[in-house]
């Protein structure tokens, strides 16, 4: 009894000295990047944008956009109609985009004919809106898919007349002076909260009739709802530029050791 009481005490001992000493040798790591302190955002409820957004649509007006005739203002929501679609005034390059939606409650049409639309980002990727609630068309012209380049991860449509959302995070495509790709754009898209889009590379602009290929053009540049010949619905768009971080500067060792 005596001896095992012993031993216990020596171990215990043991590890007491073996963490001491461990406290003095670890020291915490820092990576030694003096980053900016992010800015303060009110993130704002599920109904308000962040602080830091610019309202494109706030159901009043389309004051911010070139509206194509016939598209009509009320109850909060804009509804596609006449000819031609919906462009910013403002351009635009990486975003953050939120937009919410909803197909005519009446089903008309089939496949690629009833509900349809879409958001063109830089006024040529187009992210698919189309009805595709038990609604059969090629997969990667349906709802959430970039258009004829990648379906959506999975089929998140709520029923025509119900709202839905969008929330998009979009790289812009860079070019080199010579008009050749340095990096294509990339998106990420959220439909009713769930990713559809996960990161993909956006191989170029989002033709019907021709593959797809890309085409130098302005950092920035407005984003186009389009008409379709559906009477779709739009309320609650709001963007948000995503700057890069501000450039890394390497701390003095010394300032990190403290
Ligand atoms: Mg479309």
């Amino acid at each position: 009894m005596k001896h095992k009481l012993r031993t216990l005490s020596v171990t215990f001992l043991t590890l007491l000295c073996c963490s001491l000493l461990g406290a003095a040798v670890l020291k915490e790591w820092k990576s030694g990047i003096a980053w900016i302190e992010p800015v303060v955002v009110n993130p704002g409820d599920s109904t308000t944008p962040p602080s830091d957004a610019i309202v494109l649509f706030d159901g009043k007006d389309l004051s911010k956009w070139d509206a194509g005739k016939g598209w009509t203002v009320q109850d909060g929501y804009v509804q596609a109609g006449g000819e031609g679609g919906i462009t910013t005034k403002q351009s635009f390059g990486d975003c953050q985009l939120h937009l919410e939606w909803a197909a005519p409650a009446e089903v008309k049409g089939e496949g690629q004919g009833r509900g349809n639309s879409g958001v063109y980002l830089m006024n040529r990727y187009e992210l698919q809106i189309l009805d595709s609630y038990e609604n059969k068309t090629y997969f990667d012209g349906q709802c959430g898919a970039i258009y004829k380049q990648y379906p959506p991860l999975v089929n998140a449509c709520r029923k025509p007349g119900e709202w839905q959302s969008y929330d998009i995070i979009f790289t812009a495509p860079r070019f080199c002076e010579s008009g050749s790709l340095k990096s294509p754009a990339y998106i990420t898209v959220l439909h009713n909260g769930v990713l559809v889009q996960n990161h993909v590379e956006i191989q170029g602009n989002t033709f019907w009739a021709s593959p797809p290929s890309y085409e130098k053009h302005a950092d920035k540049l407005p984003i186009h709802i389009q008409n379709h010949g559906n009477p779709i619905r739009i309320r609650n768009v709001w963007i948000r530029e995503v700057q890069a971080l501000p450039s890394l500067e390497k701390k003095e060792k010394s300032d990190n050791s403290q």
